[in-house]
């Protein structure tokens, strides 16, 4: 008989279900994972669009707590490819023996919290069943795609396909006439592949972006073993820098340096390429308004300097908003795609597209003519997957309904009447390089159900009064950023501004990682004390 009672399930098989499983085996706890996909990688294994890259360095993109691993996996490209990443996780899921617990096709539609047992019962779409003591989500915090409110997306009778939904066997640019909506850290990745392939490449641009341009150099293997040798020194800088990356926070204000010498520092850490301008030219451009201008004027400068038509080097300079105000893509010859004569951009703010045509897209008066239409839309950001399907916690609140106004939780990992369910990278966790975070996150959450484990606590669940210390906390951090203010007017995910009816707070912690680790480190060593909630020992009421 197939055996449907568990410790823990893990709902997603990404980054952090292997995680997860790994070092919920290490304490004992019988687990399993279960994926909707066919296949292991989370994100990666969805993510096929074309350009589909990292935009972290992969010494810092990967794992630091298997030594087989580390030494055995090969890395060939600074930036790695999506195919690249997804071969780790399928190689991590082999070399650490994990696939055996791991059950895919599984998609999970419902999650009911049983008070009388103190068990999870998780309905899969074919109607069966698990239960659990323990419910985790991995369910990744980029998931749940979003399609453009235009109207008549039923209408075209071209190819009309979502980057997050790229269909497994491909679709056949060449010499098609291609149609490119949303230009965010998808969109941007897919503008320099797509457009080579295409016979003429429409980009339709409604907010332009700041973009960190890079190169991408194969991994030399003197690169490599230095990594290998260095793997935890590497991953303790990233784990104390506020944004999950092995970077030297800079010490200086962009105001404290006369021009020459702030110019010369922008040029040098542009030149390194990617997040190193972001982090390590001056300390201020994530909480300082005039700072973040002087970036935004730097990179307006070499958008004028490398695209040739100063029509279009105009349109793609962001002027609403200042730099950092969305999460700020990396570049792989981005603006240089603008210089190819049969790319055109086509600027949707001034004349927003009306409309899907039988034929493509109309654009005031115009009709574009396509073939494929891609968009690159976003997502419903952070609590999209949680609120997507039925998560029932005691007395039958939904936790789609608890959310509705907005997002309550102990450090994004606990929710206050949903014992045992714990969250990796659940909302109000820090805004960071990923893998960081959710290696960090997986050790804390297997300490903290050991602990409970051996100590017979009822249960782990956030309390009330944490949620509220938290959800302030975060705002606090968040309002001391450029990007409350930018995110607003650049109707950026990380404020829930993508989505219309959204709670428009911050659905990331802006405070640090590295501040965010030192709090979970308190919670442990106070005994986890404010995952601990009263309610859950109430007496019943009638004997
Ligand atoms: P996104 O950043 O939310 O960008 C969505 C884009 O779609 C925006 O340009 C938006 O324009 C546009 N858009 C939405 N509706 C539109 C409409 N009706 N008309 C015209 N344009 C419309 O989404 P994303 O690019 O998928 O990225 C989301 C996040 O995923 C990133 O910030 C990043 O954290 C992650 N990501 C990471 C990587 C990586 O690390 N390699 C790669 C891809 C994504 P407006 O700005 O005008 O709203």
């Amino acid at each position: 008989m197939t055996k449907t009672d568990y410790d823990a399930v893990v709902i997603g098989a990404g980054f952090s279900g292997l995680a997860i499983l790994h070092h919920l085996r290490e304490i004992g706890l019988d687990t399993v994972v279960v994926d909707g996909a066919d296949g292991i990688g989370g994100t990666w294994w969805i993510n096929r669009y074309p350009g589909v890259r990292t935009d972290s360095e992969f010494s810092y993109y990967s794992f630091s707590f298997s030594k087989e691993v580390r030494d055995e996996w090969v890395w060939t490209e600074r930036y790695p490819s999506g195919a690249e990443v997804l071969a780790y996780l399928n190689f991590v899921a082999d070399r650490l023996d994990l696939r055996k617990d791991i059950l895919l096709g599984r998609y999970v539609t419902r999650a009911e919290w049983d008070d009388d047992t103190s068990r999870w019962t998780i309905t899969f779409g074919d109607g069966s069943v698990f239960t659990a003591k323990y419910l985790v989500s991995g369910m990744g915090v980029l998931s749940q795609p979003i399609w453009p409110d235009i109207p008549g997306k039923d209408v075209f009778q071209g190819q009309l396909v979502h980057a997050a939904r790229w269909p497994r066997e491909g679709i056949d640019l060449a010499g098609k006439r291609v149609g490119l909506i949303g230009l965010g850290a998808s969109g941007i990745q897919i503008t320099p592949v797509v457009a080579p392939e295409a016979g003429e490449f429409y980009v339709f641009q409604r907010t332009p972006n700041f973009i960190v341009e890079t190169n991408n150099d194969p991994v030399t293997p003197e690169h490599l073993a230095e990594v290998r040798a260095n793997y935890d020194e590497i991953f303790a800088r990233a784990a104390s820098h506020p944004f999950g990356v092995d970077m030297v926070p800079a010490e200086h204000s962009a105001l404290e340096v006369d021009p020459e010498e702030r110019e010369r520092i922008f040029e040098s850490k542009w030149n390194e390429g990617g997040f190193h301008f972001a982090n390590e030219c001056f300390n201020d451009l994530a909480v300082n308004h005039e700072a973040s201008e002087l970036a935004s004027e730097f990179i307006r400068k070499k958008i004028r300097e490398i695209v040739q038509d100063p029509a279009t080097a105009d349109l793609l300079s962001p002027k609403t908003y200042s730099f950092n105000g969305k999460r700020v893509p990396t570049g792989f010859r981005y603006y240089d795609t603008f210089n190819l004569p049969h790319v055109h951009l086509i600027d949707t703010a001034s004349t927003p597209i009306t409309e899907f045509t039988e034929r493509g897209l109309r654009v005031g008066e115009t009709e574009y003519e396509l073939d494929v239409i891609i968009a690159a839309t976003g997502f419903d950001a952070m609590t999209g997957t949680l609120t997507g399907i039925d998560i029932v916690g005691r007395d039958g609140v939904v936790l789609r309904d608890k959310w509705a106004s907005g997002i309550r939780s102990n450090l994004g990992i606990s929710v206050n009447g949903f014992p045992n369910l714990l969250l990796s990278l659940g909302p109000q966790t820090p805004y960071s390089n990923l893998p960081v975070p959710i290696q960090l996150g997986a050790q804390w959450m297997a300490r903290a159900i050991d602990f409970a484990e051996k100590n017979e606590l009822p249960a782990l669940e956030a309390t009330k009064e944490s949620e509220e210390w938290w959800a302030q906390e975060t705002d606090r951090a968040g309002k001391a950023t450029v990007m409350y203010s930018e995110g607003q007017k650049a109707k950026a995910w990380f404020f829930g501004e993508n989505v219309p009816g959204k709670p428009h707070e911050f659905q990331v912690y802006m405070g640090g990682g590295q501040v965010y680790q030192q709090f979970c480190r308190d919670a442990e060593s106070e005994g986890y004390r404010s995952f601990r909630a009263p309610e859950f020992e109430r007496v019943p009421e009638t004997v």
